[in-house]
């Protein structure tokens, strides 16, 4: 498996400079590239990459105007075409459906503004010498803070300028996986802001751990930073040297954060043979004002990123349970499901079994049982709703490809109740929707259905009512009067009614 190992290194003023070209360079080249598949697809030719390449490098160097391009290594400005050519293909793939997952936005145009710049050197661009140096062609002989030791010869190598003036080299090198030995603990881990993760163990133990507020506790010298940065002129060299202070105290903050996490990260992998976390919707989240700032501060996103990559190479499993599991209503110990759960509540008594329960650790306790119960089930069996042999192709016409090139699709979820049943709907590959049926006076009837924010719309909250309807009329269950969301399907089919009586 591939990993990156990321050292500072630390240029002379001469190496600077030549650096600077390079990313100028590489960046010049990465737009001309874009322009160039752009003029020809609005020509209606098409291009290949190798003919991109030659008219952005080779043909480009003996114009009057793109002459400079040969004053830096060619292997940057090679990968820096492929780079471009890697966004747009990803941006159509995901246009036609190709590309699973979230939508790709169409490449955009780098600007020398742009404060973090970056290029790519592969294996005949760059050498390490024997004395610890970095050779990096046309720049010369870097010297590197080398905090650990790279585990084989790398195949590639970023060289990064961040916001705060620093630079740093990004290898890539190939690592063998080392499987720790089995152990018997899994764990529900329930992320948060008060706490940064309440971890809920099989064997019923309990771990808490803080929530360091990196981004808060610096927040008052930031302002103070980004206060002094919004008073000086533009484009004056006062300002560039406020704007690095900001930038300096923002690369401080991110460092510290990511140390926590690998730490935590790291020791979850190890004490735990499964981990399993909420799939969170972070964007959504970030687009809640309120939220924002906390939601990042805590970088659950990254948190989650390192746990996965850590778990691929120790041999461990991390699972994610679905986002609409309602994990911190229902009581972990008799299955009680209250009504609301406000975030502001943090303590609360379950009127099903008067147990007292820690919001966050009943959460966890929760995300441990639902992950198990699916992880043991197959992995949560991929399953085409309940229909019969004649309707299922009429509904396969219906849902598996409706209107432009979608696929949706309805998974049947594992509960660890029987009088309950979920299906997640997924949108080319992705979380888009959710239809909840429950035991609603001892019959099953359908009480919740939700379609994520970034669908409203497009017409799922439609289809999804009609892919409700036909499951209850398939399967000869009820729809709750208190579903609002295909309340106006039952005035026309009052037989489905559930009556309670
Ligand atoms: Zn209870």
């Amino acid at each position: 498996m591939l990993a990156r190992y990321r050292y500072r290194i630390e240029p002379t003023a001469v190496q600077r400079e030549a650096l600077s070209r390079t990313f100028g360079c590489a960046r010049v080249v990465f737009n001309d590239a874009l322009r160039c598949r752009e003029e020809a697809r609005a020509a209606g030719q098409a291009l290949s990459s190798a003919e991109v390449q030659r008219r952005v490098i080779t043909a480009a160097k003996t114009t009057e105007h793109r002459v400079w391009l040969s004053e830096v290594a060619s292997v940057a400005l090679v990968q820096s075409v492929q780079d471009s050519h890697r966004a747009y293909r990803d941006f159509f793939d995901s246009l036609s459906g190709k590309r699973r997952g979230r939508r790709v936005g169409k490449p955009r145009f780098k600007s020398g503004k742009d404060h973090r710049q970056t290029f790519r050197l592969t294996r005949n661009g760059f050498r390490l010498r024997p004395g610890g140096r970095l050779y990096l062609a046309k720049i010369g002989d870097v010297a590197v803070r080398w905090l650990r030791d790279l585990p084989c010869e790398p195949s590639s190598v970023t060289i990064i300028r961040e916001p705060d003036g620093c630079y740093h080299a990004s290898f890539v090198v190939e690592v063998e996986p080392t499987p720790l030995p089995l152990v018997e603990r899994e764990s529900g881990v329930d992320l948060g802001v008060t706490r940064l993760a309440t971890i809920a163990c099989t064997g019923g133990t309990r771990r808490d751990v803080v929530n360091p507020r990196h981004l808060a506790r610096a927040q008052r010298e930031l302002t103070r930073a980004q206060r002094a940065l919004a008073r000086k002129v533009k484009g004056s060299s006062n300002r560039e040297k406020a704007r690095r202070v900001v930038a300096l105290r923002h690369g401080k903050v991110a460092r510290a954060r990511r140390d926590v996490h690998h730490k935590l990260a790291l020791e979850l992998v190890r004490d735990n043979q499964a981990v399993y976390v909420e799939d969170l919707n972070i964007a959504g989240m970030v687009r809640n004002r309120r939220l924002a700032r906390a939601v990042q501060d805590a970088g659950w996103g990254q948190f989650v990123q390192l746990l996965k990559q850590k778990a691929e190479r120790h041999g461990r499993a991390v699972h994610t349970v679905s986002r609409w599991l309602p994990s911190s209503k229902t009581c972990s110990v008799c299955g009680n499901r209250m009504a609301i759960m406000p975030l502001s509540i943090r303590h609360w008594t379950c009127p099903g079994c008067a147990v007292a329960h820690d919001r966050d650790f009943n959460a966890a306790r929760n995300i441990l049982a639902a992950g198990r119960a699916e992880r043991s089930n197959a992995c949560g069996a991929e399953v085409r709703p309940p229909f019969g042999g004649r309707r299922a192709s009429k509904q396969e016409a219906l849902h598996s490809r409706v209107g432009n090139p979608r696929e949706w699709r309805a998974r049947q979820m594992v509960t660890n109740n029987e009088a309950e049943s979920r299906y997640e709907i997924h949108v080319d590959g992705r979380l888009a929707g959710f239809l909840e049926y429950r035991d609603v006076g001892g019959v099953l009837a359908l009480v919740h259905t939700e379609v994520d924010d970034a669908y409203a719309g497009q017409g799922l909250g439609g289809k999804l009512a009609k892919f409700a309807l036909d499951d209850v009329k398939a399967r000869d269950v009820k729809i709750s009067p208190l579903c609002p969301f295909v309340a106006k399907y039952i005035d026309k089919h009052p037989e489905y009614r559930v009556t309670i009586r």
